[in-house]
């Protein structure tokens, strides 16, 4: 019978090998050795070092193995980095100081989506708190603040809710097509915090602005990127409704010029 290397069937420990399998309290425990001679990725520069510093034991949770709870013991590598001094290697699979392997992690946080985080723990027999904090790490990452650095040309846009009588205001890059801010209702004054999240400078670097014609929102934008153009567009309006791009006309701006690029 073939030899089946566990690591092969299991694994995803990219730079590890499996040197020892022990069934403990109810547990599998894995035991991994990096992969001798091939330079780590240091955390602190992202560059390869071949110098080992020296190793410390961690122990962390992997997903289970036919329904019994797992965990890796592994010697992990600080590098000698000539650059950052003894420094963690960089995992694509364990983050640096994680108690769970991203794997799990993913899992966790999946299941925290439909399941209570008590539900989660029980069912992975993992710390309650454990389950908390992955999952409050997972929705910061998730809600955090859209990064406005460099946005240059916004769509701005209102969406009729439902039965139509409430809207919500929604601000895109146009060149990203990044939502980067949605608003409760369709008055100028729901676009302000947007302005105000923006800063002076931000709003100084605006170059244009596409919306519809009969949008409030125009004075808004006039008020705090005077510099910018406002533009009609017209491909925007044949997008909303739905019109095909070749019956849509080039954008119409309020001034002479047209504006740069075609943000609808
Ligand atoms: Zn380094």
């Amino acid at each position: 019978m073939a030899k089946i290397d566990i690591g092969d069937l299991l694994g995803d420990w990219d730079g590890y090998e499996v040197v020892a399998v022990a069934r403990r309290s109810g547990m599998v425990e894995i035991e991994l050795n990096p992969v001798g001679g091939l330079p780590g990725v240091c955390t602190g520069c992202d560059q390869e070092v071949p110098t080992v510093h020296g190793y410390e034991r961690r122990r962390v949770r992997d997903l289970p193995i036919l329904d019994t709870p797992a965990s890796l013991i592994l010697r992990r590598r600080r590098l000698a980095c000539p650059r950052c001094g003894p420094k963690l290697e960089r995992l694509s699979w364990l983050a640096r100081y994680a108690r769970v392997t991203q794997r799990l992690a993913d899992s966790v946080t999946q299941m925290c989506t439909v399941m209570t985080v008590k539900q989660v723990a029980e069912f992975y027999r993992l710390g309650w708190d454990t389950v908390r904090d992955l999952d409050k790490r997972f929705l910061q990452r998730r809600f955090e603040p859209v990064d406005l650095h460099g946005v240059t040309y916004l769509v701005v846009d209102e969406f009729a809710l439902l039965t139509g009588k409430k809207y919500v205001t929604v601000i895109t890059d146009a060149v990203t097509k990044r939502v980067l801010w949605v608003a409760r209702g369709h008055r100028r004054e729901n676009m302000r915090p947007f302005f105000e999240l923006l800063g002076s400078a931000g709003c100084q670097a605006i170059k244009a602005v596409a919306m519809d014609m009969n949008s409030a929102y125009e004075k808004e934008v006039r008020h705090h990127c005077p510099q910018a153009r406002v533009v009609y567009s017209l491909f925007h309006a044949a997008f909303k409704y739905g019109a095909r791009r070749d019956q849509a006309a080039v954008p119409v701006t309020t001034t002479p010029k047209a504006a740069h690029g075609n943000p609808g």
